[in-house]
């Protein structure tokens, strides 16, 4: 009798469902609290009041929709001494009152959606140990395939190009979308004071760590000083830049030198590549327990507040997805839009669940070679730079951010504004880095620019998690789409092998 086997993508896609379903079930209670303190840990639930209290007077008092500011609260205690004289009481509902001296911090209770995380953990260190050597090794040998450096300087001019074209495309969107919905008119001045309030400790340590962009300094920091330790920090930039050096040398020294290092790496890269393959196995449970986790977490009461703010990021993604990637395939690369949207089910699902173009990057390459029919060279250059500077997704977020923390504090944004915000939100984009979440904090350069608040980002911080693993999935579909477009453009684009 013949197995049914499921295939592997729908595998990923059921784990992503049945996470959601088992994140929402085993969701955190928004009335529980875990209260630490040098004599132990208690789980607090149904509280109907939370009093911080210095000696007997009461410092701040919180209901039990709190649980969030309560949290955060304690945390803006850093110096220990003075945290040392804070005494929390506790009234449940029942009645009953609790007093806690000794605070160490106050926490969620996890719940056993957010405690499978590690499980997802896992598989996004596997995915980051592989792709530091991945991109090294088949970028070397890659660029050692290459005639000589204007070959190298060609592709790269078409690269970044279409980069750019893209990203400013995805500004322009994320603006025509907030000038139509105008999520910012739609938040009560409660709720803005709300948000400020819950968040402003966030975001004032997102705000300290002093993001800057300048294009200069951008180029001269392609160069590693020491190539060994651009490895040791996974800078992909200087990486590439690197490894294409030394490929292109390779080719200019005599075959029985360079022969045993191209070798060398060509067996390196194979194995990583299998390796990819391997640990895509892993890949249904780790999206399971990752969007467990995130679900578990989320406040969904959030959510319903920032809903309008949330539906304009949303809408002006989908556009990018349904309108913008398919003409671009369609009329510049010739190529068909649905095979390249099934090739790729499984790298958006894993850029999804862990938010990082980075890790994703490993199983990007793998696809773009053995399923779009893009070669080694082509796809081991693009698409660690892509993943790196090129994030449609990011900047139309920027964009829209900015937009919406504008209108909230009633500050006009005329075309002047609006034009600088494409600027900055291009520059912001680039300098995110493919991690969860860099995305808001590079959003402050582009609040700068136009004299918006930095502080307004505690107006968004509750649900940019969600927003981060939507925006992280055009910023690795536009690097495939661009590494599909150069190939065509080269003549060397293969045939896409989709089951
Ligand atoms: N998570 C995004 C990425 O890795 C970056 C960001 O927007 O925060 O592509």
């Amino acid at each position: 009798m013949k197995k049914f086997k499921v295939k592997i993508h729908s595998k990923i896609l059921i784990g992503l469902i049945l996470g959601a379903i088992f994140g929402s079930v085993f969701h955190m209670s928004a009335n529980e609290i875990e209260v630490v303190s040098r004599s132990g840990k208690e789980k607090i639930t149904d509280f109907a009041e939370v009093k911080f209290l210095k000696g007997d007077s009461v410092l701040i008092s919180y209901d039990a929709n709190s649980q969030l500011s309560i949290i955060r609260y304690l945390k803006t205690f850093t110096d220990k001494k003075v945290k040392d004289l804070i005494k929390v009481k506790i009234t449940l509902k029942s009645g009953e009152v609790k007093y806690f001296t000794n605070l160490i911090e106050i926490t969620k209770v996890k719940s056993a959606g957010a405690l499978i995380k590690p499980v997802g953990d896992i598989f996004i260190r596997l995915l980051n140990m592989i792709a530091v050597p991945l991109v090294f090794a088949s970028l070397l040998v890659g660029a050692a395939s290459l005639s000589d450096l204007r070959h190298v300087a060609r592709v790269g001019g078409k690269t970044i190009t279409i980069f750019m074209f893209t990203t400013i495309i995805a500004i322009v969107v994320g603006l025509v979308m907030a000038n139509l919905i105008q999520p910012g008119h739609f938040m009560p001045p409660e709720t803005k004071a709300m948000l400020l309030q819950t968040y402003s400790d966030e975001a004032s340590s997102k705000i300290q760590q002093d993001v800057s962009m300048n294009m200069i300094d951008f180029f001269v920091n392609l160069v590693p000083k020491n190539p060994f330790r651009a490895i040791a920090d996974g800078d992909f930039l200087q990486i590439v830049f690197y490894a294409i050096l030394t490929g292109v040398f390779l080719t200019q020294v005599p075959k029985d030198k360079s022969k045993t290092i191209i070798d060398f790496f060509d067996g390196l890269s194979s194995a990583m590549i299998l390796l990819v393959e391997k640990v895509m196995l892993l890949a249904p449970y780790a999206v399971f327990a990752l969007i467990s986790a995130t679900v578990a977490e989320f406040g969904f009461n959030i959510l319903q507040t920032l809903l309008m703010y949330v539906v304009t990021v949303m809408t002006g993604l989908l556009i990018l997805m349904i309108f913008m990637y398919p003409t671009l395939l369609k009329v510049v690369a010739r190529q068909k839009v649905i095979p390249f949207y099934k090739a790729l089910r499984q790298v958006m699902i894993v850029a999804f669940s862990t938010s990082s173009s980075a890790a994703t990057l490993p199983l990007e390459i793998e696809v773009a070679e053995k399923k779009l029919g893009v070669p080694n060279n082509i796809a081991s250059f693009v698409l660690p730079l892509g993943a790196t500077v090129n994030m449609d997704g990011t900047a139309l977020y920027q964009a829209v951010a900015a937009m919406f923390i504008a209108q909230v504090y009633g500050i006009e944004m005329d075309l002047t504004k609006q034009i600088t915000i494409v600027v900055t939100s291009v520059l912001a984009s680039i300098g995110t880095a493919p991690v969860p979440g860099v995305g808001l904090i590079m959003l402050i350069i582009v609040l700068r620019s136009v004299g918006i608040p930095e502080e307004g980002i505690a107006l968004i911080l509750g649900v940019d998690r969600v927003l981060d693993m939507a925006r992280t999935v055009p910023n690795i579909v536009s690097d495939s789409f661009t590494a599909v477009t150069v190939a065509k453009s080269e003549g060397v684009l293969g045939e896409m092998q989709v089951e």
